[in-house]
């Protein structure tokens, strides 16, 4: 296991030096208009003739060993390179980007997001920065960071929300904008299963509290007909498109927004 473990942290390491990571952008729907609002940037790699190795596989041990930091910037680099005209044409669009605990803990990405917006046309807002809620074993640091990106403008969402903390007053202490249902509740709607009603419970919650909803993960029409019925603000999912390469997701903006 150490074996394997050490290479696979060489095989990371020369993974970022021989630039094997891109990013697809899976878009994101405005629910009400229909029209794509932006994207989330999900991180793919490449192994030269090898195959496709999925995020869930390598995120958790770049966390790991050290080197998820060095990844995040990897990706908000090829965000503002692939999308700094997009977003330029598209005042009202963003981008998602993902951070990670440590990139939290030591606040470095918000450095970094302000020196790269410093030397563009892209505004704050169009940067959309999720956290998922397992990031927040440390409420208190979350809650400065939080506080800190939200007030020099950036859009800050909770990830994954209703799967990790347990304890929901921090939606009472810490300023938001969004929460992201996860896309086990919306698998579950009208399932008559346990947590079918889950997702009724956030988004109740969410508008309770002038919160804005995305839901992740939909796939069919009827979860789509429900969701905007309930008027959750944004949709993504298979039903839309599958994460794109960059010019992929602009062509799909440009065609629904026209359309
Ligand atoms: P996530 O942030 O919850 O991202 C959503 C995942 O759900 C993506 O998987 C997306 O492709 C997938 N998805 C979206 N809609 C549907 C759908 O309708 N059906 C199905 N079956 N799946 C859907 P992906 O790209 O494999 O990413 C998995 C996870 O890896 C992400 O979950 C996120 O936690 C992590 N990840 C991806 N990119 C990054 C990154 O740049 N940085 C960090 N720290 N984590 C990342
Ligand atoms: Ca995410
Ligand atoms: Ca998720």
């Amino acid at each position: 296991l150490l074996k394997k473990t050490l290479a696979f942290k060489n095989d990371l390491h020369e993974a970022l030096n021989n630039k094997e990571f891109f990013i697809h952008y899976q878009p994101i729907i405005h629910t009400a208009s229909g029209t794509c609002c932006g994207a989330e940037a999900l991180i793919r790699w490449q192994r030269p003739n090898g195959p496709l190795v999925k995020p869930e596989l390598f995120i958790p041990y770049a966390e790991e060993i050290g080197i998820i930091s060095s990844i995040t910037k990897r990706v908000i680099d090829l965000v503002f390179e692939e999308m700094e005209q997009f977003l330029i044409q598209n005042k009202e669009a963003h981008i998602s980007i993902n951070a990670s605990a440590e990139d939290i803990h030591n606040g470095w990405v918000l450095e970094l997001l302000e020196s790269k917006i410093a030397k563009s046309k892209i505004t704050k807002q169009q940067i959309w920065i999720e956290l998922t809620e397992r990031t927040f074993l440390k409420m208190e640091e979350v809650k400065k960071i939080f506080i800190q990106a939200r007030t020099l403008g950036y859009v800050v969402v909770v990830d994954d929300f209703g799967t990790g903390f347990s304890n929901l007053s921090y939606l009472h202490n810490v300023p938001l904008d969004l929460l992201k249902i996860d896309k086990s509740f919306i698998d579950s709607l009208g399932m008559h299963s346990v947590t079918s009603n889950v997702a009724d419970h956030i988004i109740e919650m969410a508008q309770g509290m002038n919160l804005q909803i995305v839901a992740e993960g939909v796939e069919t029409q009827a979860q789509y007909d429900y969701l905007k019925e309930k008027k959750v603000d944004y949709i993504q999912g298979y039903l839309f498109s599958k994460p794109l390469p960059a010019r992929e997701f602009i062509k799909f903006a440009a065609q629904r927004n026209i359309g």
